[in-house]
């Protein structure tokens, strides 16, 4: 098996996870690459040979992993998701156990899974066009301002920061949005519009009930509340109940859709992934890209295609360095 680890250094706390990983994935006989990631790091230069390889394991944060993946889409090469990251929110939805040892084995076993990812695109204020990937949900409103107040404390607090964010920024500002769902059009007043492709945030709580990455559409959430204080009852309640189901439908409106274009009357930041993509857009679109990559799913996670084709790695539980 020929085997590529891309791993950002910069995400998360440094675990050492990754190398523990690397050594309960190399059998005798294997070869395996493992590229480290520059600051500056181009995606599509970064995968370009990924084709050459058996499998392409991408650890890192959500922001760079998308990255990753959206530089990956459209091609057959089987990826790995290893959480390296603060939030590890893809990772969290796509549902594998998430010890080393037991990634490296749903790697040797190679069951995948097609899933879909999301095409973000924007004009910024001086009007230079850009396009980014999007794995799990992308904003602008609230959202996006707790991303950017939560990004200092990212590296000390964890997650934590999102909440200690919300809680600093109780009064959020109430947008007008304009939502075009495939051609049909929506005004909202509310704090923040998102798009998503994944909608478990971190508590593992469900925003939109049965929200899936591989049935060829994006969920557009709009929160109506006027204050975080509004906000966070909900998500409590999503502590609760995981489902989603029980969330109250006067605070989040759902629509689902291939192509959304979402308007600001006023420049606000938008967030993709939980990173701030741009500090002031007022419209910004996102576009589903159906089956774009090829994941590793273990047996924990609900996109295990049902199959009992064997191990494409044969000899999943033989290690190539036993421990004495
Ligand atoms: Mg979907």
């Amino acid at each position: 098996m020929r085997s590529v680890i891309i791993h950002n250094p910069l995400s998360g706390f440094g675990s050492d996870a990754i190398f523990e990983f690397e050594r309960a994935l190399v059998h005798a006989g294997d070869e395996c690459t493992f590229r480290v990631l520059a600051p500056d790091f181009v995606p599509e230069d970064v995968v370009g040979d990924a084709d050459d390889f058996d499998i392409c394991v991408l650890s890192g944060g959500d922001g760079s992993v998308t990255g990753l993946l959206y530089a990956l889409r459209n091609r057959n090469v089987p990826v790995c998701v290893f959480p390296s990251g603060t939030a590890n929110l893809l990772f969290a939805n796509v549902g594998n156990a998430p010890e080393p040892a037991a990634l490296a084995r749903a790697c040797r076993v190679g069951h995948t899974a097609s899933v879909d990812l999301a095409e973000i695109s924007w004009v910024d204020e001086r009007g230079n066009e850009h396009v980014r990937g999007s794995g799990i949900m992308s904003g602008t409103g609230f959202d996006a301002r707790l991303m950017e107040a939560a990004l200092p404390k990212k590296a000390a607090m964890g997650q934590a920061a999102y909440f200690a964010a919300a809680f600093a920024n109780p009064r959020p500002t109430v947008e007008e949005f304009t939502i075009v769902v495939d051609g049909q059009k929506y005004h909202r007043r509310g704090i923040s519009c998102m798009v998503a492709d994944n909608a478990m945030i971190q508590g593992d709580i469900q925003i939109v009930p049965d929200c899936r990455m591989d049935d060829g559409l994006l969920d557009v959430i709009v929160i109506e509340t006027q204050d975080a204080a509004q906000m966070l009852r909900p998500l409590f309640s999503g502590i609760v109940d995981r489902s989603g189901k029980s969330i109250g439908r006067p605070h989040l409106e759902f629509f689902r859709g291939r192509e959304i274009t979402v308007r600001t009357e006023r420049h606000v930041p938008l967030e993709i992934d939980g990173d701030v993509a741009s500090s002031g857009v007022t419209e910004y679109r996102a576009k589903v890209l159906p089956g774009a990559c090829n994941i590793v799913v273990d047996s924990m996670s609900s996109y295990q295609p049902c199959s009992d084709a064997p191990a494409r790695f044969a000899d999943a539980d033989e290690i190539a360095f036993p421990k004495e």
